[in-house]
């Protein structure tokens, strides 16, 4: 029934009142959620809470960040089978430059490439941006 609800068993996380409310904001997102965005969705929420949540969903294959070039973490949910053991997530994040939102393409994927020598590559990010369908 609860969604949310859902997701936390799954993922084997505790259904705190905070940990639905939050997971239900990304629920209903269909974009990535800054901290603030998330925030001005709560009368009042903590800031250590909100953090210490976030980061829990990150390590346990819940949402992962949304790197989009802009100077703003985002965190989008995954929808990929991502576990605690690994993110599954390699999709591109769109950064509209007029509403500053950012999306995740599903259907994009980061090209592969090699590292030169001496280099080792960890994630490979790919950021599109521009205009988004609403603006
Ligand atoms: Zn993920
Ligand atoms: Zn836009
Ligand atoms: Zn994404």
């Amino acid at each position: 029934m609860n969604q949310a609800i859902d997701l936390l068993k799954h993922h084997r996380l505790k259904k705190t009142p905070v940990r639905i409310q939050i997971l239900e904001e990304f629920l209903k997102a269909d974009r990535a959620l800054s901290k603030s965005d998330i925030e001005n969705a709560f009368d009042k929420l903590d800031r250590i809470t909100l953090y210490r949540t976030l980061k829990s969903f990150e390590e346990k294959g819940l949402i992962h960040k949304a790197v989009d070039g802009s100077d703003k973490i985002k965190f989008a949910l995954c929808h990929n089978g991502c576990t605690v053991h690994e993110h599954l997530d390699s999709h591109a994040h769109f950064h509209c430059n007029d509403c500053g939102k950012t999306f995740c393409m599903d259907d994009i994927s980061a090209p592969e490439v090699k590292a030169p020598k001496g280099f080792t590559l960890g994630k490979t990010h790919l950021v599109l941006a521009g205009k988004c369908d609403t603006c």
